[in-house]
């Protein structure tokens, strides 16, 4: 099998994200790939009319957030090693988002958890089923276990 060059870790903070995130540095040391981690943090369009959609309601604030989640993903980071200049946060949407960056880096392999829905669920689409179907490159869904 091919080695991958750069592997893509998309973290949502949620339950098992520190997991994951060893499971692709495990992975990229294997590899000898590069790592980029990378939290989208939901753009919630609470826009100003004067100025048209888009324009966030309040900037500062939107600013504080990104701050605090960069500060998050770093702090994730470092407990392995891996360098600040590896953590990208974003504002936008998770599903449209991760496969943005993939690409803009031309990532190999993207890295995220799955909590396995079925059913409608999975119909209406989660964030690792959309990645999926809507990108080029290889996914590794790792399997979220449901706390006991
Ligand atoms: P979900 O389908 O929403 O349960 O999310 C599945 C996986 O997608 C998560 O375990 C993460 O790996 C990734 N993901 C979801 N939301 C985000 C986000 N806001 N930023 C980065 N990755 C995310």
């Amino acid at each position: 099998m091919q080695a991958y060059q750069h592997i893509l870790l998309a973290t949502d903070f949620g339950e098992g994200a520190e997991c994951i995130v060893r499971r692709a540095h495990d992975m990229a040391e294997r590899h000898q790939a590069r790592l980029t981690l990378l939290h989208v943090m939901d753009y919630l369009p609470i826009a100003d009319a004067a100025y048209g959609p888009g324009v966030p309601f309040d900037a500062e604030q939107s600013q504080q957030l990104l701050e605090n989640a960069h500060r998050r993903l770093t702090s994730m980071a470092k407990g392995l090693a891996i360098d600040e200049s590896q953590c990208r946060v974003e504002l936008g949407s998770p599903k449209e988002d991760i496969i943005r960056i993939a690409e803009e880096l031309g990532v190999d392999l993207i890295v995220l958890g799955t909590h396995g829905k079925h059913g409608l669920q999975l119909l209406l689409g989660s964030t690792s089923s959309s990645v999926l179907h809507h990108t080029q490159c290889d996914v590794l869904a790792i399997r979220l276990k449901k706390a006991s």
